[in-house]
């Protein structure tokens, strides 16, 4: 996939993975945004440490980049525990599971990202170990058959999911806490990118922070991806290690990202509406066999930020263009 396209996505590249270790924050106090999800996670770690319980099962939920995992990692840290991370299509069968599951001390954090893409046999393992903290599990078949049973330590589940429409009614039970992560105002993306860029040992002007912030989907990975780029930018076309306006307005003419943050996949989505089905309504499957992308891309990584910005409608019969987008293609 090209960096363009990754952008967009705001999905995980290599790149990102190494900066985002120096990049994510490790503490509540620094977590930036989401004020109301931060308390309540305040209050819910408060109330464990004075039970002396582990924390209750917790999901989050909203789309790629908003710092689920972030916030599992800030959660494990300040309640000073170990977090394992793994994710729903990493465990194929329940058997994986159970060394993880044993391997668990007492208020240990397990993630599970994308959990809504857990198999059915792994989802139905899950219900217990996360209810009784036991797991029951069958060795052999037939009339060898043996269920052998394990105890676990009571740990805290934090699921992260794009999708939380997709979860099974009971696993969404199972959560004590339920949050759902909102895109960023662009005034927390500017601070995220002021942070960022000290971590980085960059210089960046606010008005410079601020057009990034503008263009970054309300998305903090999107929003460091940039300033990642800008610097380079800044260091290669203008040799100095600041990143001022120019800078920034030059960088996302070559990134191709327009004052909306939208780039070539976006308007492609939006020219092919207007072309191909007249405006919409048009099917997701539709969308998705002409632009030869994903359905789940499509619906986890494109469409929340155009949907958020009014740059498209989703109705019963489909998705459809609006008069902000109808201008903007035309444009
Ligand atoms: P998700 O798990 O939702 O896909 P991540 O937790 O991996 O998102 O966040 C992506 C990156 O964005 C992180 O590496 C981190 O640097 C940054 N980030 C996300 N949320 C915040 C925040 N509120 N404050 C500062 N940085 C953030």
């Amino acid at each position: 996939m090209d960096e363009i396209k990754r952008l967009v996505l705001g999905e995980q590249s290599q790149e990102d993975e190494v900066v985002s270790l120096s990049l994510r924050p490790h503490q509540l106090s620094e977590f930036i945004g989401q004020k109301d999800i931060v308390a309540a996670l305040k209050i819910a770690m408060a109330a464990a440490k004075k039970r002396s319980e582990p924390l209750e099962h917790i999901l989050f939920s909203g789309p790629p980049g908003l710092g689920k995992t972030s916030l599992a990692h800030i959660m494990a840290n300040e309640m000073n525990r170990r977090i394992t991370i793994t994710s729903g299509p990493a465990i194929e069968r329940a058997g994986d599971f159970i060394g993880i599951l044993t391997n668990l001390e007492q208020g240990d954090i397990l993630f599970i990202d994308e959990i809504h893409r857990l198999s059915k046999t792994v989802e139905e393992f899950l219900y217990p170990a996360m209810e009784s903290f036991k797991i029951d599990f069958v060795v052999d078949k037939g009339p060898y058959a043996k269920t052998i049973n394990f105890n676990l330590k009571p740990f805290t589940l934090i699921g992260a999911t794009t999708r939380s429409g997709l979860l099974a009614t009971p696993l969404r039970d199972r959560f004590g806490i339920f949050h759902h992560l909102e895109f960023y105002q662009q005034e927390d993306l500017a601070l995220i990118l002021k942070s960022s860029a000290v971590k980085l040992g960059v210089e960046v002007d606010a008005p410079a922070a601020d057009e990034i912030a503008r263009r970054s989907r309300g998305t903090p990975r999107v929003a460091n991806r940039l300033l990642r780029r800008c610097r380079d930018y800044a260091q290669v076309k203008a040799g100095k290690n600041h990143i001022d306006l120019n800078i920034v307005l030059d960088c996302m003419k070559a990134l191709r990202i327009d004052e909306y943050g939208l780039d070539d996949l976006d308007r492609r989505l939006l020219q092919v509406i207007k072309t191909h089905y007249q405006g919409g309504p048009v099917g997701i499957e539709a969308l998705s066999a002409t632009l030869n992308e994903e359905v789940d891309t499509l619906v986890d990584v494109i469409e929340p930020y155009l949907l958020k910005t009014g740059f498209l409608r989703r109705t019963s019969r489909g998705r459809e263009l609006t008069e902000l987008s109808l201008k903007h293609v035309a444009s």
